[in-house]
């Protein structure tokens, strides 16, 4: 069977700075699959080369089988690829549900509603605040629609992320660092989004440091060292596997 993505030789250079070196791998369609590495391993610079958000030096991305890389991220957000950042990208003014809003395709007002201010874009406004609405309560956000971005507290702010990628409706879903900066309580309703993601035939790819996190909810792991792969395959397995310990024991030992 196809995989839904195939990374295929896939580098990508910043000067002399080799942040991904030859990876392959696959990501079947309907798992969870952890990205994990140490520091500067190259998971974030795999997520924007997968996203859209840069283009790798040589190597090629598949989506269902067709190349993808190279392509600009709102062609590859309308193929169904969206992702979280490691770093919060929301806009603070404006409120919770109005981010998310932002995201979503329809329905949308054409021009000459905003232009004449036609009742149907108040129709419109409504409609796609009440579907982000929705999208936040799955995201585990229910009561915060109407609280400015910039007001939330950095765990409720990752969510609002969350929600804002699932605007999209996409197929697959890259989340960066997903539970950076949230409570334990956070942390475990955020293992039920990602399993009711899986459950509704999501596909993820999950980077996260929060090694409890990866191992409960994630099919498969794909270790990377310094831009490389290293292992690949199953949580239980990887977690005893010597060149994973010893990729992590070296970055602390650094
Ligand atoms: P991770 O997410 O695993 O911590 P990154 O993908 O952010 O790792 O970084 C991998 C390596 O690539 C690091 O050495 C980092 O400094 C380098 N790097 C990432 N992005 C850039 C960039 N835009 N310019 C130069 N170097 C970069
Ligand atoms: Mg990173």
């Amino acid at each position: 069977m196809t995989p839904l993505l195939a990374l295929r030789g896939v580098s990508r250079q910043f000067g002399g700075v080799a942040a991904l070196s030859d990876v392959t791998f696959d990501v079947p369609a309907g798992a969870v699959i952890g990205l994990i590495g140490p520091n500067g391993s190259g998971k974030t610079t795999l997520m924007n080369v997968v996203s859209g958000v840069d283009a790798p030096t040589s190597g090629a991305v598949l989506l269902d089988g067709a190349p993808v890389h190279g392509l600009p991220a709102h062609v590859l957000a309308r193929r169904g690829i969206a992702r979280t950042f490691q770093h919060i990208r929301l806009i603070p003014q404006l409120t919770a549900a109005q981010n998310v809003a932002l995201a979503l395709r329809r329905p949308q007002a054409g021009p000459a509603d905003i232009l004449l201010r036609l009742p149907r874009l108040r129709r419109i406004e409504a409609a796609r605040l009440s579907r982000a609405e929705d999208l936040l309560a799955r995201a585990g956000l229910d009561r915060h629609g109407a609280v400015l971005a910039g007001d939330l507290s950095y765990g409720d702010r990752r969510r609002v992320e969350i929600a804002r990628a699932l605007a999209a409706g996409p197929r697959l879903l890259l989340l960066d660092e997903p539970a950076a900066g949230m409570t334990l309580t956070e942390r475990g309703a955020l293992r039920g989004l990602i399993r009711g993601l899986r459950a509704d035939g999501i596909t993820v790819v999950l980077v996260e440091h929060d090694m409890d996190l990866v191992m409960e909810v994630c099919d498969e792991l794909r270790v990377l060292n310094q831009g490389r792969p290293i292992a690949a395959g199953l949580p239980a397995v990887l977690r005893r596997d010597p060149r994973v310990i010893e990729a992590y024991l070296g970055a602390e030992d650094a």
